[in-house]
């Protein structure tokens, strides 16, 4: 057994976000610019790459993996890495393989996943209005995510829908959602907008929905019970005490979170955030290509990348400028 990955302030990493592909089928404002240039194909590691990489980040004790993108449904051939990982699943080296998609595709994959051993997915949603879908994801179309989602339900999947709060677009869909969410059996998370990316016009700080004001909202209607529960990332439970439901809120540009991080993100091309507010990366692509047969080589640049975990990030928006701004975007981190 391999000594497993432990950063230089004693926090583990057993959780690796992958994202397999920058490419969408959506054009969410807040995330991706209308007309974005996307990496050439030859600079994704392919999909025998991403499987070696994966599985050497399991040896290293990573326990849960979550595929993501850009859209991860839209890579060609993906469920052949998904299939692949389910040997990770069955030895017990891995315990959770999951996705979180925006739903268009899932009509088409959501039995394949299930078969391959994936329990759980987190599905993006922001509003149940049609035409406001239409707007916020510029090329989406609402229907087919809905039926994206009862495909996922109908085969087995756990659903967890996440919802950026957007401040003057599904404010007064709160309830709606809340609602919706408990008619379905599906948990619910409030994410709150970040900085990423060059994404043109849009003001975020126009957007910017403090969660903090969604959640005295909440407990205007609601009795909120705080839950102890942590997922070693920045997301905080409640439960509505009159439904039962668990409600997640992610604030990504409070520090609270920092000290528990349990995870790095791994870019399509094979570079590794050690931290999603930071710019500070490792190109694992070299120790991958160069010594193919021999995984030694990655293994080592994975433990020196971990060493440079840095402690904690630093987004700002406290003085009504974005500090701490991120020029990547977040379809390149996966989120
Ligand atoms: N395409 C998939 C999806 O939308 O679920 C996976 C990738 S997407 C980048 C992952 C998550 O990041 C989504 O829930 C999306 O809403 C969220 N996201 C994208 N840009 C964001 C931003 N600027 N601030 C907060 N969340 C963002
Ligand atoms: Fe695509 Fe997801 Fe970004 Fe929307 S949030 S543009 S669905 S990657």
């Amino acid at each position: 057994m391999t000594t497993p990955l432990i950063d230089p302030f004693q926090r583990a990493i057993s959780y690796l976000r992958v994202s397999v592909t920058d490419r969408c089928d959506f054009r969410c404002v807040y995330c991706m610019s209308e007309n974005m240039t996307f990496l050439p194909k030859k600079e994704l590691l392919t999909l025998e790459e991403l499987d070696r990489m994966c599985s050497t980040f399991v040896n290293l004790g990573v326990e849960k993996l979550r595929i993501t993108g850009g859209e991860p449904l839209v890579r060609k051939g993906i469920m052949t890495f998904f299939d692949a990982m389910t040997r990770h699943l069955e030895t017990g080296a891995l315990k959770e393989l999951t996705l979180t998609t925006n739903g268009s595709q899932l009509g088409r994959f959501a039995d394949d996943l299930h078969a391959a051993g994936v329990r759980r997915v987190n599905i993006s949603l922001d509003t149940l209005d049609e035409t406001k879908f239409a707007d916020i994801t510029r090329w989406g179309r609402l229907p087919q995510v809905l039926r994206g989602i009862d495909a996922a339900q109908a085969a087995g999947l756990r659903v967890k829908i996440n919802t950026v709060a957007l401040k003057g677009f599904n404010e007064d869909e709160l309830f709606t959602l809340v609602e919706w969410c408990k008619g379905r059996d599906m948990d619910l998370t409030f994410i709150e907008v970040m900085p990423m990316g060059d994404i043109g016009n849009e003001d975020r700080l126009d957007q910017y929905w403090k969660l903090s004001d969604l959640r005295a909202r909440l407990a205007g209607e609601y009795t909120l019970t705080d839950l102890a529960e942590r997922s070693g990332g920045p997301a905080r439970y409640v439960r509505l005490e009159e439904t039962g439901q668990k409600i997640g809120f992610i604030t990504p540009l409070t520090h609270n979170f920092c000290e528990s991080c349990n995870r790095v993100r791994l870019t399509c091309t094979g570079e590794l955030y050690m931290c999603l507010g930071q710019e500070d990366m490792a190109d694992l692509r070299p120790a991958l290509r160069n010594h193919p047969g021999d995984d030694a080589p990655l293994q080592e640049a994975i433990r020196a990348a971990i060493a440079m975990k840095p402690k904690g990030h630093d987004f700002d928006y406290s003085r009504q400028s974005v500090e701490g701004r991120m020029s990547r975007h977040m379809s390149h981190t996966g989120g």
